[in-house]
């Protein structure tokens, strides 16, 4: 099987590359490296450098491809507050010039990389595919947008697409970006580095936590299944942690008590999320397979920046 994957040098895109070669795919990596360590992309893999909304370079590397994960987006919430218009350009009009490209060239499949961030706040705990969507911020606007496009293009065109809804996801290779860092990691490295863990709010909310393995098997999953067009899915653990929960195991896990601050002052985003994950199951076969206690195991002893 022949594969792009855009976002390739990012933390899912590497992962996903490295397993989808693994298994004997031919796999090609597009990412412009405005973020990404593509240090950790298997060497064998051919990396692109270059923007997903530049038309002739995708119908270039869309050539005999039959599957195309999208992953390559602008990822971090609180930053789309400040930049929308670039959040639009890429999230959005980069999917859109890439679904252009696949129309163009022919593709069989498109699978995108969404989020969990288009429900929004909701009553209704765990949240399943059929919610109203809630998208709250820039970020979440333009996954709901590009969900909307893909199955648009698709159906106009006669390729088939699949959109995953990924739930907060976690594992080695994570960057950790001085602002707005993802929690895992983030709590990680501070309590390892003795520096006291903020938690925003009163830490009782609670988010659904997936170990990155899961997530490509599921991805992974998403292109070999047949039958799965229009689909879309949520990918997450079904497990429902609250952040004190969760900083009590990572404490657990690197074996030293994290000191713990509550920074009343900065918005705690949704108070429940967690993944209804029955229609995964049901259309996917999809069931998660590690526990976050295991999760938080692995990713102390894989990620590089732990050791030494
Ligand atoms: P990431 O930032 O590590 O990876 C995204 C990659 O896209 C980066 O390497 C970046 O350089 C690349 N990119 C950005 N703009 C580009 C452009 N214009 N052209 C080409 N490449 C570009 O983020 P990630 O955590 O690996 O997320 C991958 C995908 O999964 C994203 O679409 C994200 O929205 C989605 N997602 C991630 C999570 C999570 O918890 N990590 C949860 C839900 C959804």
């Amino acid at each position: 099987m022949h594969a792009l994957v855009t976002g390739g040098a990012g933390f899912l895109g590497l992962h996903l590359a490295n397993r989808l070669h693994a298994l004997g795919w031919s796999v090609r990596a597009l990412d412009d490296l405005s973020n990404g360590q593509p240090e950790f992309l298997d060497r064998d893999i051919p990396l692109q450098e270059g923007d997903v909304n530049d038309l002739p370079l995708l119908w270039r590397l869309l050539k005999n491809v039959e599957v195309v994960f999208h992953l390559a987006a602008l990822a971090n919430v609180p930053e789309s507050v400040h930049y929308p218009r670039a959040y639009n350009t890429v999230n959005t009009g980069g999917t859109v010039a890439l679904l252009e490209a696949c129309r163009d060239v022919g593709v069989r499949r498109v699978i995108l990389a969404s989020s969990a961030t288009v429900y929004g706040a909701q009553s209704r705990q765990p949240v399943s595919e059929d919610a109203p969507l809630k998208p709250g911020v820039p970020y979440a606007v333009s996954k709901v947008a590009a969900e909307n496009y893909l199955f648009s293009i698709a159906r106009l065109n006669g390729f088939e697409a699949v959109a995953l809804r990924i739930f907060n996801t976690y594992g080695p290779w994570q960057p950790v970006p001085h602002a707005h860092a993802p929690v895992i990691p983030r709590f990680m490295h501070d309590t390892l580095n003795r520096r006291s863990v903020v938690i925003f709010g009163d830490g009782h909310q609670t988010r659904d936590f997936i170990y990155i393995d899961d997530v490509v098997h599921a991805l992974v999953l998403a292109a070999e299944k047949p039958g799965i067009h229009g689909h879309v899915l949520n990918i997450g653990s079904g497990c429902e942690t609250t952040i004190n929960e969760l900083v009590d195991l990572i404490g657990q896990t690197v074996g030293r008590k994290p000191h713990v601050l509550h920074n009343q002052g900065t918005a705690a985003g949704v108070s429940r999320l967690v993944a209804d994950m029955s229609k995964a199951r049901r259309v996917l076969d999809f069931k998660p397979r590690v526990l976050l206690r295991d999760g938080l195991q692995r990713f102390h002893e894989l990620e590089p920046a732990f050791q030494g």
